[in-house]
């Protein structure tokens, strides 16, 4: 045998029809661990486990005597020492010098198998990997889910929250801060849009008498009445709150001195006509109207002269600031 197939990087064999070995390289008495003397005149299949040599007389010989060849058979060897060696076998048979032989070559499988082992172990652990992952998406979903309830309870609660700061707690209407934000808001309006707008102050006449009559508890009933009726009698887009006290304001949004007057009017007559039971309740109504040098403080300022001049003037009335000026 020449010196390449000798130590070629895959044993190499050849026997008779009949098993017996006729030449072997070095390179497979290495990895089976004899001596050629050991192994050359000697049967293939004492290099077999007995449940290995019946794999080869079922497969291998049936193979090689009909088709003349076998490819790529998985198949274990037994070394001398009697460990086992997984190996991939070709064989192939041909006539040599007038006789048959069967020429094979082995390769190791060993690393092949190592490696499919490792890419079954890291398959196994992508495969947990993808179930940790897949339930962490679920809690965080879960997480998200709860944070969405948590978040809308908080809009709630601040919603509830801002309504409170809002709101008059004793007549339910809006509040001095309120309506203080909502002057500004109508005079920045006012200075984009140039649509006019008015205010009105609302005093209860006499109102001590009501208390000092019937006691306090009854007045804050009148309060509490008399709120409602001015929100009833209100245009959705008019802000109606209480100043405090008995002193409440009204901002009509768009609105000219003459319909200040006549809403004013509007809502004075309908406080007179009520029906107050025992009591009778009235209201004073100073108006003002947007001018292009008004601040809040001074609109407000206009619209409480004129309700002290609806006062003085013997109460129960309306009176606009432009006719103050003009008296
Ligand atoms: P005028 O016609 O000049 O406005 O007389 P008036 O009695 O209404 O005015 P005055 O300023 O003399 O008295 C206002 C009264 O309003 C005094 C106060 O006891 C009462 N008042 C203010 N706030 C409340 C409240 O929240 N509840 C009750 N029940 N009374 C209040
Ligand atoms: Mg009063
Ligand atoms: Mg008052």
């Amino acid at each position: 045998m020449d010196a390449q197939l000798d130590l070629a990087p895959c044993g190499y064999f050849s026997i008779s029809d009949s098993g017996v070995i006729q030449s072997v390289n070095q390179t497979l008495l290495t990895m089976l661990g004899y001596e050629r003397s050991e192994l050359m005149g000697r049967h293939i299949e004492s290099t077999m486990s007995v449940t290995n040599k019946l794999f080869f007389h079922t497969y291998f010989y049936p193979y090689i005597q009909l088709y003349g060849r076998v490819d790529e058979m998985y198949f274990t060897f037994r070394t001398s020492d009697q460990q086992d060696v997984p190996v991939l076998l070709n064989g192939i048979r041909q006539t040599r010098d007038g006789e048959s032989v069967v020429d094979c070559v082995v390769v190791v499988m060993r690393k092949r198998i190592e490696h499919e082992k490792d890419i079954l172990n890291t398959k196994t652990k992508l495969q947990e990997l993808y179930q940790a992952t897949h339930e962490a998406n679920k809690e965080l979903e879960r997480l998200h889910e709860e944070y969405e309830v948590k978040q809308q309870a908080l809009i709630k609660v601040n919603d509830q929250l801002e309504t409170m700061a809002s709101t008059d707690l004793l007549t339910g209407l809006k509040n001095r801060r309120f309506f203080q934000l909502k002057m500004l808001e109508s005079l920045e309006g006012f200075r984009t849009t140039r649509r006019e707008f008015s205010l009105l102050v609302v005093d209860i006449d006499h109102f001590k008498s009501i208390n000092d009559t019937y006691g306090h508890p009854v007045g804050d009933i009148v309060l509490g009445n008399l709120a409602g009726l001015l929100q009833s009698v209100s245009r959705s887009s008019d802000v109606v709150a209480r100043y405090g006290g008995e002193e409440f304001v009204i901002i009509l949004t768009d609105c000219t001195a003459e319909q200040a007057l006549v809403t004013a009017e509007r809502y004075r007559s309908q406080v007179a006509s009520a029906d107050w039971g025992a009591y009778n309740i009235t209201v004073s109504i100073g108006a003002a109207t947007v001018a292009e040098e008004d601040t809040d403080q001074s609109l407000f300022q206009k619209a409480d002269m004129a309700l002290y001049a609806s006062k003085t003037g013997g109460r129960n009335r309306v009176t606009h600031a432009a006719g103050l000026i003009q008296s």
